[in-house]
């Protein structure tokens, strides 16, 4: 084979196997990409998704204790009942694309951590900070974006209270052999559109006024919203798993 469609002698890839050029590589899976949200108008997940909060369904969220989520429903979006407790998908997973959009209350209350306070755990252990962060100063590592505790965010892209706003984050676990670190966290995050961190390597889990530090934990986890008392609003969550080139 010669041409447009591909080749059959040119030099083989030594990581792939496959020819420079292939025709007889498998062709990239067609998914349909979806719609990102904007500030009025909700996104839609990607066709290939797997849909953890489609705007109506929370069957498939835990609250405190075990038991079913207890946070607001309404109009596309779920919310933070305060005094009801953080909230984590049943479902557990790993390596992965996440998005999710979010809004900071409109009524604008408090001030640094204490406006419009929630968060996103990946793993339900490692933070990326949700805050209302227009024209509201607070620690750098704490803005929104920020790996909480770790990181601050490259810039702060913040829109304003009760403007939709948009998470995709690309995150990889760390891996553990026993009781040793392989190999760190690392994630990427966009808000907005707009780089915050790249590739990352994250110290360890999220801590309050402590350093971090990695303890082993399982592969895969459960995705965690903060209940921090403010009446943030989330919307259009869902991930999608990172594969591997050549398996559609
Ligand atoms: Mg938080």
């Amino acid at each position: 084979m010669s041409g447009n469609l591909g080749y059959s002698d040119n030099p083989v890839l030594s990581d792939s196997g496959y020819h420079v050029h292939d025709g007889e590589r498998p062709q990239p899976r067609v998914i349909t990409p979806g719609v990102t949200g904007t500030p009025t108008t909700a996104g839609q997940a990607p066709s290939d998704a797997f849909v953890l909060f489609d705007g109506a369904d929370i069957s498939g969220w835990i609250g405190r204790d075990g038991e079913a989520a207890q946070w607001t429903v309404e109009d596309g979006y779920i919310q933070v009942k305060p005094g009801t407790g953080d909230i984590e998908t049943a479902a557990k997973f790993g390596k992965c694309q996440l998005h999710l959009e979010f809004a900071s209350p409109v009524e604008v209350k408090g001030n640094g951590q204490g406006r419009g306070n929630s968060g996103v755990f990946l793993m339900g252990q490692y933070e990326i900070q949700v805050l209302d962060c227009h024209e509201n100063p607070t620690y750098p590592d704490g803005t929104t974006g920020g790996i909480y505790g770790q990181y601050p965010p490259l810039v702060n892209a913040c829109r304003k209270p009760g403007e939709w706003q948009t998470y995709d984050i690309i995150w990889t676990p760390p891996v553990f052999d026993g009781d040793n670190l392989v190999s760190p966290a690392y994630v990427t995050v966009l808000l907005n559109g707009i780089v915050l961190h790249y590739h990352q390597p994250l110290q360890g889990p999220t801590q309050h006024r402590n350093l971090a530090e990695y303890k082993p934990h399982p592969s895969v986890g459960p995705l965690k919203l903060q209940d921090h008392g403010d009446l943030v609003r989330f919307r259009n969550i869902w991930y999608r798993p990172i594969g591997t080139y050549d398996t559609p």
